[in-house]
């Protein structure tokens, strides 16, 4: 049995009130279940937006999007992830988690925390977790959320280059484990060539898809040459659209 489509998004319009031009128009991208989707493309061509868009967050749009084969209004809500981990201060590690989802009990929120390497940190506050750690409790309350689909933008930003290698570790083995459909958003080409198994770079205004390559060795699996040539591939698909 052939199945269809986890996401499917087309945007026939987004323009934001008072600009001059429209962010989007014609932009359609059927996302295949348990794949994990780069879009890469530079600053304000309208990423964010667009993850918003997918997530149900910005509605304020002319077209679709589809999740699992219904209407995303009625989907189940995906998990999501923001540029900033955006914790509540006032809460735990294991309460900020459990205030994603009601349902959730404090085992499952331990549970969580630990698929993210952060067994021992239950009880601290967001003032005593390094930006590294604060990222993980946002995916584990992501994964709280909806461990199938997960949306995150820009999840490796102004993190070092060392806790990147780290997180991008941590990231490739839950999606190896679990297998769930993921779109991440990113600047970097770097960022698609070590998890993505597909990536779609964005560009020109309104933004439209310039390339959509496929990135078969499993991220879990990618060593030091085959990120490089990922990534020299992407780089060059960018150069070339800019001549
Ligand atoms: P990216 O994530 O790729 O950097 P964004 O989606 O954040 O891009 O923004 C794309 C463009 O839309 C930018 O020019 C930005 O200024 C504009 N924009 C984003 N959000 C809003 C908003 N709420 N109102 C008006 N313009 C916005
Ligand atoms: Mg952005």
């Amino acid at each position: 049995m052939a199945t269809g489509p986890e996401l499917k998004i087309d945007i026939a319009e987004k323009r934001f009130p008072g600009a001059p031009d429209a962010l989007f128009a014609g932009l359609r991208l059927d996302i295949a279940p348990s794949s994990v989707v780069a879009l890469v493309g530079p600053s304000g061509i309208g990423k964010s937006t667009l993850l918003r868009m997918i997530a149900g967050i910005d509605t304020d749009f002319s077209g679709s999007v589809e999740i699992g084969g219904q209407a995303a209004r009625a989907a189940p809500t995906p998990g999501f992830v923001f540029q900033d981990p955006r914790l509540l201060p006032w809460l735990t590690a294991i309460d900020n988690i459990r205030a994603a989802d009601p349902d959730c009990t404090h085992e499952q929120a331990m549970e969580v925390l630990g698929r993210v390497g952060l067994a021992g940190a239950g009880a601290l506050y967001p003032y005593q977790l390094s930006g590294g750690m604060q990222r993980r409790v946002a995916l584990a309350r992501a994964l709280v959320v909806n461990a199938r689909l997960l949306l995150l933008d820009e999840p490796f930003v102004s993190l070092d280059r060392t806790l990147v290698g780290e997180i991008h570790a941590l990231f490739a083995r839950l999606v190896a484990e679990s297998r769930p459909t993921v779109v991440f958003v990113s600047h970097l080409t770097e960022d698609a060539a070590a998890l993505a198994d597909r990536a779609v770079l964005l560009g020109h205004r309104p933004a439209c898809i310039v390339a959509d390559m496929s990135l078969p060795i499993a991220g879990a699996e990618r060593d030091q040459a085959t990120l490089e040539r990922y990534r020299a591939m992407l780089d060059g698909a960018l150069e070339s659209d800019g001549d």
